[in-house]
């Protein structure tokens, strides 16, 4: 790892104070914020503080007061009071993160958007849907669908998470193979920059960058998306290939032959067999790793590519499973959606990497992860968003077993250096966060660590929204 670099971390990030003394200065100071606050009420009973605390990760910060204003005004008093106080500032969406990034780790404020989830505006002849932050992804697929438009960002955690988050994350999920990351449908923001003003910006310059800034540099209020009609058909399938090797290949096959799927995922034979246990769909106990596709667009288009599949198929002698009408493809999307809740139950403790690289390479990563786990005694389950290259590996263990935790963690680094030597991304979409953050030095240069502590230094000198997360972790 990179010694030597240390990002500014704001008034109580004080070497010489004991964590005790830290949150008993940082009491007094929420306690001034809400006397500033006026009609906003800053809550500081134990029991609602500690479901803020963590997020997907079960990483544990604390939340000394928790705020959910209602609107850009409350909102932008907030960040500037904090600010002026010096009381570090952690906006949450609904905690979904798999990288710690809404976690209050060092103690402070945290800043719930759960209130702020208006629909400002629809412009079908624009295609266009200007939302708060804290709308939840589907509450917004609920609101275009009868109006025959979707959101094209769908990550798997949409029934769930907010559209401030997916921003803040630059999310991904099954659909952006087709239709790009989260970025590409945002065409305006109203943010608040540390100091308390309230910038309305297109998709450009200082604004582009919060898209994918993990809540580090501002505070989104809301956002002009893009939005686009909902297609014509959409046809799901499950297609077994046998092993992963056979599933990879298949996958590049099936683009080398011209199928151009809106969706394509990998699910590997332990993840699948899970789901099964969860959820009873036939064809899901056969042990085998399979591909999960979407085709969506006009119907003629649809049928013509549902055929290419299926001559594939009986070429290939795989077996398939598809759906077309609403009620069978929800099902098949249910199963999807359910592979980390069916995880999550399975084990205590679940640690969730995702990493990307080229599809051609995700065959022998594959088999490097599993021959890595074996070798250290790990239960590995993989899946993931193929068709960009994203790859969800996860362990599933149990914190309290010491041994096995530093076997996990061994793993871990030796997935992230074999990733880095492949050309890969530490994180295909969940961000580096609080999680990652001491892997950084395998993707960067000091001198590319040191321009972005630069860009976040510009946008908040004092460094007191989302302390401890992305560059803290590099500090030697
Ligand atoms: C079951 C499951 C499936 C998932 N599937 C996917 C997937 O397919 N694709 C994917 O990309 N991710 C996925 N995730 C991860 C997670 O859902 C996404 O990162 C999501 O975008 C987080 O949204 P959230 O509202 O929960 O944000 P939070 O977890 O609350 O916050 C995430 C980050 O955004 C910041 N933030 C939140 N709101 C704001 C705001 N208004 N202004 C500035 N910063 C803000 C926070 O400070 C934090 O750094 C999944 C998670 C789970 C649990």
């Amino acid at each position: 790892m990179r010694p030597g670099l240390c990002f500014k971390r704001g008034a109580f990030s004080r070497g010489s104070e004991t964590p005790a003394v830290k949150a008993s200065g940082m009491r007094k100071t929420i306690e001034e914020l809400g006397r500033r606050l006026g009609g906003l009420e800053v809550h500081t009973e134990p029991g609602l503080r500690l479901s803020y605390n963590f997020d997907a990760t079960g990483r544990r910060g604390e939340a000394l007061g928790v705020v959910f204003p209602e609107e850009q005004g409350q909102l932008a008093t907030v960040v500037r009071e904090a600010g002026r106080l010096g009381l570090p500032l952690f906006m949450r969406g609904a905690g979904t993160g798999f990288s710690g990034g809404s976690v209050p780790v060092g103690g402070g404020l945290v800043v719930s958007t759960e209130k702020m989830r208006k629909v400002f505006s629809f412009a079908p002849e624009e295609g266009t849907v200007e939302v708060e932050c804290g709308i939840v992804n589907n509450e917004l697929q609920c609101f275009l669908e009868p109006r025959g438009f979707f959101f094209p960002s769908d990550p798997a955690s949409l029934k769930v998470s907010t559209i401030g988050g997916n921003i803040a994350e630059n999310a991904g999920g099954p659909r952006a193979f087709k239709y790009g990351v989260t970025r590409r449908h945002v065409r305006s923001l109203v943010w608040i920059a540390p100091s308390g003003e309230i910038l309305e910006t297109p998709m450009e310059g200082p604004a582009a960058l919060l898209a994918g800034s993990e809540g580090t540099l501002g505070v989104i209020y809301s956002a002009r998306l893009s939005v686009l009609p909902l297609p014509e058909a959409r046809e799901v399938s499950l297609v077994l290939a046998g092993s992963d090797e056979n599933a990879m290949r298949t996958a590049s096959a099936l683009l080398a032959g011209g199928l151009r799927p809106g969706v394509m995922e990998f699910i590997d034979s332990k993840t699948l067999g899970c789901v099964g246990e969860y959820r009873s769909v036939r064809g899901l106990d056969t042990g085998e790793s399979c591909l999960f596709l979407e085709f969506d667009g006009p119907l003629r288009d649809v049928e013509a590519q549902s055929r290419m599949l299926d001559d594939f198929c009986r070429r290939e002698r795989l077996f398939k499973i598809s759906a077309r009408g609403r009620v069978e493809s929800d099902i098949l999307w249910d199963l999807r959606r359910s592979i980390s809740p069916s995880l999550a139950r399975k084990g205590i403790t679940k640690i969730n990497e995702d990493v990307a690289l080229p599809l051609g390479r995700l065959g022998d990563a594959v088999a490097f992860i599993h021959s890595a786990a074996r070798e250290l005694g790990l239960d590995c389950y993989i899946f993931g968003h193929c068709g960009d290259g994203n790859l969800h590996v996860n362990i599933l263990t149990d914190r309290r077993r010491h041994e096995e935790m530093s076997r996990s963690e061994l793993f871990v680094g030796r997935l992230f250096e074999k990733v880095a030597a492949m050309g890969g991304s530490l994180s295909g979409e969940h961000g580096i966060g609080m999680t990652k953050n001491r892997y950084l030095g395998l993707l960067f240069r000091e001198g590319e660590i040191r321009m972005q502590q630069g860009v976040r230094s510009a946008f908040d000198p004092a460094g007191f929204i989302n302390p401890g997360k992305y560059f803290s972790g590099i500090c030697s």
